[in-house]
């Protein structure tokens, strides 16, 4: 692929201060490693998905969010020590100046401004612009080369407004009363958003938790985000017909998910955009609700940035450093392998390739909400 000249050409010829290594996107100047893949010494981390927060490391410096959600999640030592990062705040570490801003992709998700050697980098993490009542908004920062995931790298991919989904899952629980609305979220950043939702849309009712949801939107409470009455689903067998109860997608085909009546089996994830998804996984009503970025605000956060090199993580990498190069961005693929383990950066199992192979062509990607519903 032909790329047209960068944007700026100065220097742009000299080493970068951040690189990909083997165990992620390291700075030497610093002595760190963001998003750490495999233990380093210093580790930045970016938010508290497992692909991102690992155990293991020397020293962590994160958000007090992260942080939190890393202990309830890998236990009281899972790092030699820890660091609060203040999101705004730059602190200086070896030759570079460090600064956490809003990522808006779930509670604590920051994204991290490196200044070193003359340039500003900055490492998105994973990152959306849709509003989201349960974490602070992502914020452009201006930088001369911008890291950027590209899970929903592909122009098929549009989020609609979360608000709009919601709707359809209520407008569903009225309609169907005698029927459990069983939602697949995933369990940190997700199901606390849907509930938000829920809630923020005028639904008071107890909304019902598989176990695994439990501690997590009980930190989220902590945090300050408050979600409503939440009642964990018990032992025994609770039709609880007429209510919705959120599960982790993994709980929605097997033994767990049968106590309840005739349910409605929904799944809240930007790849229910694609049609074949929803039909494997049986789900009867798909949401798409995603917590990154889809095509366009991806592009748009590229131009606002206005980095004259961007570097993608991972996700649909050569879509979006295609769409680069249309600009005169200069941009390549780090290909880091390992991030997209959790929450939605991994498409559920209709295989790879579906997503750009189906989405083209499969009426589930255009025209109504319906349009992506199995049936
Ligand atoms: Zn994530
Ligand atoms: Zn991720």
């Amino acid at each position: 692929m032909t790329s047209p000249p960068p944007r700026s050409s100065p220097g742009a010829a000299s080493a970068h201060a951040l690189a990909p290594t083997p165990a992620g996107l390291a700075c030497a100047a610093a002595g760190l490693v963001i998003d750490p893949l495999r233990p380093v010494a210093r580790a930045l981390v970016t938010h508290g998905h497992s692909d991102h927060a690992r155990p293991g490391h020397g020293a962590v410096m994160a958000t007090a969010e992260t942080l939190a959600i890393m202990e309830a999640r890998l236990g009281p030592n899972f790092a030699g020590s820890t660091q609060v990062a203040a999101y705004g705040e730059p602190v200086r570490i070896g030759e570079a100046t460090v600064t956490f801003l809003p990522a808006g992709h779930v509670l604590g998700s920051a994204q991290i401004l490196i200044e070193a050697a003359g340039r500003r980098y900055v490492v998105s993490g994973d990152y959306k612009r849709q509003t989201d009542p349960t974490c602070l908004p992502f914020e452009p920062i201006p930088c001369d080369v911008f890291v950027t995931e590209a899970t929903f790298g592909l122009p098929v991919f549009r989020h609609p407004e979360a608000a709009a989904e919601v709707g359809r899952l209520l407008r569903s629980v009225a309609l169907f009363p005698d029927r459990t609305h069983l939602v697949g979220a995933y369990a940190l950043g997700k199901a606390q958003r849907l509930i938000a939702e829920l809630r923020r849309a005028g639904y008071e009712r107890p909304i019902y938790l598989h176990g695994a949801l439990v501690a997590i939107c009980a930190l989220y409470e902590e945090a300050g985000v408050s979600l409503g009455p939440l009642v964990p689903v018990g032992a025994k067998r609770e039709p609880l017909a007429g209510e919705i109860v959120i599960a982790p997608p993994s709980a929605l085909g097997d033994l767990w998910s049968r106590r309840f009546a005739d349910p409605v089996t929904a799944f809240a994830s930007g790849w229910m955009r694609v049609r074949a998804h929803a039909r494997q996984r049986g789900v009867e009503l798909p949401l798409v609700v995603s917590d990154h970025a889809d095509w366009e605000d991806l592009c748009t956060t590229i131009v606002e940035t206005a980095a004259a090199e961007v570097w993608v993580t991972h996700g649909e990498e050569d879509a979006l450093v295609h769409w680069c190069g249309t600009r005169g961005i200069a941009a390549k693929p780090l290909r880091l392998v390992g991030y997209g383990d959790e929450g939605e950066a991994e498409p559920p199992p209709a295989g790879p390739g579906a997503a750009s192979a189906e989405a083209a062509t499969d009426g589930g990607v255009d025209g109504s909400p319906e349009a992506g519903a199995a049936s």
